[in-house]
């Protein structure tokens, strides 16, 4: 398969998926890239060589869209084209048939939502990078709407005492949210499901909420299990009694596939302090918190509760080149010499790719 890439512009995401630096990379490997036009239009980047949507289409033997592409448009595609998105194939309701064409014997799709979450494969890992960014995010917009400072600070006239910070799931974006308000000095209380992220919270300067039997997890791929019913209630005591003294509470507690966890009831908002904040990561898969709604700011009882899942998009050029980069070192495993090949032995490809799966054969 020759080694020509064409990146796709989509209609949803703003992204832009390739960077300078990422196509002198691709080029040193022997990649020829095609953008199509616009691609870069929302943070300021212009490709070298642009190319229309058809020109890409009939092309490129590696196509790379956001967006999954609909099988009308992959209809225009090479007979044995790979397709590289991100298909969310775990939620309910996903139809594969109407983003593949079962007529092109060589298609192959990859889904970069279904790289194992492994350290091999952490330089191609896009969820991860995103939810980096998105801990972050969450910090500095909480701290821009609590009507406190975050850090301990002693003025002529009086001490303020730092803010109590909250963060309920400490997996990538949880850690990342634990470190930033740590360095804008709040202090700050983590809890997490997986026992096994207690030491990596204490290492940030957190201190780790405990809740002793939760169910083992460690067949899951590092992804978090369903709980018990008696774990769920005394994870409900021990959560209540840290969000009744927390300023600002940060949830990103979620299950693939499967509706968020509820962490923060109705009861709990109402013995938080007037003008907290909760920012729920989860609210595009039904919220961790009452009353959150995606893309929206609610008050509930006094508390500010804003639902973003994407907050990611508000650092655009840094997700932009991140995500480029993600994509380097995922279709880089492909690579080998003079052509781009599929090995069924590699994991990480094999994991990825969503279709053709042995039943479609
Ligand atoms: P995620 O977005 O699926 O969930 C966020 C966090 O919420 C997780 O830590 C999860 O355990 C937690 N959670 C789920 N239900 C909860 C509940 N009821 N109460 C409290 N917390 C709850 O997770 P993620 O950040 O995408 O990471 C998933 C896993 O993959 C983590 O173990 C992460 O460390 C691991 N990972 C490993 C690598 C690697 O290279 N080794 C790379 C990326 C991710």
């Amino acid at each position: 398969m020759k080694k020509l890439i064409g990146y796709l512009k989509s209609s949803q995401d703003p992204r832009c998926p390739i960077s300078d630096l990422a196509i002198k990379k691709l080029e040193k490997q022997g990649f020829h890239v095609m953008c199509e036009s616009g691609l870069g239009d929302r943070i300021g980047f212009k490709a070298p060589h642009e190319s229309s949507r058809d020109q890409i289409l009939s092309a490129a033997s590696v196509i790379f869209c956001a967006d999954p592409p609909s099988a009308t448009e992959l209809a225009k595609a090479k007979d044995d084209c790979m397709v590289i998105s991100f298909y969310a194939p775990f939620e309910p309701g996903f139809d594969l048939n109407s983003h593949i064409d079962k007529e092109k014997s060589g298609l192959r799709v990859f889904s970069m939502d279904m790289i194992p979450r492994t350290t091999l494969a952490q330089s191609m890992d896009v969820l991860s990078s995103m939810a980096s960014i998105s801990g972050y995010q969450a910090v500095l917009l909480a701290a821009q709407k609590l009507p406190r400072y975050f850090p301990m600070l002693m003025t002529a006239a009086g001490t303020i005492r730092p803010a109590q910070v909250l963060i309920l799931g400490a997996g990538v974006a949880g850690l990342q949210a634990i470190a930033t308000a740590r360095r804008l000095g709040a202090k700050v209380e983590a809890f997490d499901v997986r026992a096994a992220v207690k030491e990596e919270v204490q290492s940030l300067g957190a201190k780790f909420v405990e809740v002793e039997g939760s169910t083992d997890d460690s067949a899951a791929g590092g992804y978090a299990v369903e709980q018990t019913e008696d774990y769920k209630r005394r994870q409900g005591e021990a959560i209540a009694n840290s969000v009744a003294k927390a300023d600002v509470v940060i949830t990103t507690a979620q299950l693939r596939g499967r509706r968020a966890p509820r962490l923060i009831t109705d009861e709990m908002l109402q013995r938080m302090k007037h003008g907290s904040v909760v920012i729920d990561m989860a609210s595009s898969s039904g919220g961790n918190c009452a009353g959150s709604q995606d893309g929206e700011e609610v008050y509930r009882h006094g508390v500010l509760i804003i639902g973003d899942s994407a907050l990611y998009l508000k650092t655009l050029q840094d997700a932009s080149d991140l995500l480029a980069n993600n994509i380097v070192n995922y279709v880089k495993i492909f690579d080998n010499g003079e052509s781009l090949a599929f090995d069924p032995e590699d994991e990480i490809q094999y994991k990825s790719m969503i279709y053709p799966k042995a039943e479609d054969k």
